[in-house]
């Protein structure tokens, strides 16, 4: 028998799915690392078990316990999975702005859903800090606390780096990830770098976003008009990502990610989010910028299905200035 255990035991262990219309327009090997297919559906899965796992272990977390988080969404409905199967109470405090998608299948799936206005970091009232509120006027409970809990990106050192290092049999040239809390991005960085110092990390930042500047010129600043896509994108360094080794930083508008994603549908035959589209078009960039003959792996971080009513429906990005194409 080749088995799974439960929920927990098939995260991870995502396939590495080469794109062969990019890869033949680009010369390189483009490959796109399949953390849509994770059983919660996105790529923080990895991160919602690994600060799951990681509060077990201090002894914070234990029967009949609350698992309390700010999350735009995937964060969440890993950890509302998690909490299921092993017992624990949701919590979910999520801004307002985001998907309606994502919110019923957080209710869905039994977390308590808080939806509240979206305000900047430096707010009190900022999603982030309501949760750590929260968690902490709750008898037996945890904050997550995906942004600065380095469980995050631990989790990603782990199983993600290593994953991609034994799927390309060490052959990577270049990894190019968004951000959101910085987890993936550095923990595969940290692990990269480890095994050979000459990969480059390239971190894709989307429209508003204040890392791209911040790489370039060495201060936090918005740059562009903001983004629709979804769970990426920061004004702050956050404990995940500091620290971490970055060789370039590139900054896709939102319509090449709009139209990465539509040929990432139509053409590759992949159905994803707009952050997705977002690290393709990164990844194709950065192809063109080293020239052929490179390997260049990206994250697919959730499906489209997220997304249905706004990325797939034209009117709504007509809405926003964009086309789909
Ligand atoms: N894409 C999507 C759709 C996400 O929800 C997230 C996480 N918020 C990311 C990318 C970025 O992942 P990380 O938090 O590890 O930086």
């Amino acid at each position: 028998m080749d088995l799974t255990e439960g929920f927990v035991g098939t995260v991870g262990r995502t396939p590495l799915i080469r794109l062969p219309r990019l890869s033949a327009e680009t010369g390189c090997e483009i490959l796109g690392k399949a953390e849509f297919l994770n059983p919660g559906g996105s790529v923080k899965d990895r991160a919602a078990l690994g600060i799951i796992e990681a509060a077990e272990a201090a002894g914070e977390l234990g029967a009949g316990g609350t698992v309390v988080e700010g999350t735009a969404g995937n964060t969440g409905i890993g950890l509302v999975h998690i909490c299921n199967a092993r017992g624990y109470r949701c919590v979910i405090v999520i801004p307002e702005t985001q998907s309606q998608e994502k919110m019923d299948v957080l209710r869905i799936l039994g977390a308590e859903v808080h939806p509240v206005p979206a305000k900047p970091y430096r707010d009190p009232d900022n999603y982030q800090h309501i949760a750590r509120r929260m968690a902490e006027e709750m008898p037996n409970a945890i904050w997550a606390n995906q942004f600065d809990n380095t469980a995050n990106r631990d989790a990603h050192y782990r199983t993600t780096g290593p994953e991609l290092w034994e799927q390309t049999a060490g052959r990577i040239d270049a990894f190019v990830a968004a951000t959101g809390t910085g987890g993936t991005l550095a923990g595969v960085s940290r692990y990269l770098k480890d095994r050979d110092e000459r990969v480059q990390i390239v971190l894709t930042d989307p429209p508003g976003s204040a890392l791209y500047h911040w790489f370039h010129h060495g201060e936090l600043k918005a740059i562009g008009d903001g983004s629709i896509t979804e769970g990426i994108g920061t004004s702050r360094i956050t404990s995940n990502l500091e620290g971490t080794a970055i060789d370039d930083a590139i900054m896709p508008s939102d319509q090449q990610a709009v139209d990465r994603v539509y040929h990432l549908l139509r053409d590759e035959g992949l159905f994803l989010g707009g952050s997705s589209g977002l690290n393709v078009a990164a990844a194709v960039d950065y192809a063109h910028r080293i020239g052929p003959g490179h390997t260049i792996v990206t994250i697919l971080c959730d499906s489209g299905a997220r997304y249905q009513s706004r990325l797939y429906d034209p009117e709504w990005l007509a809405s926003k200035g964009l086309r789909a194409s």
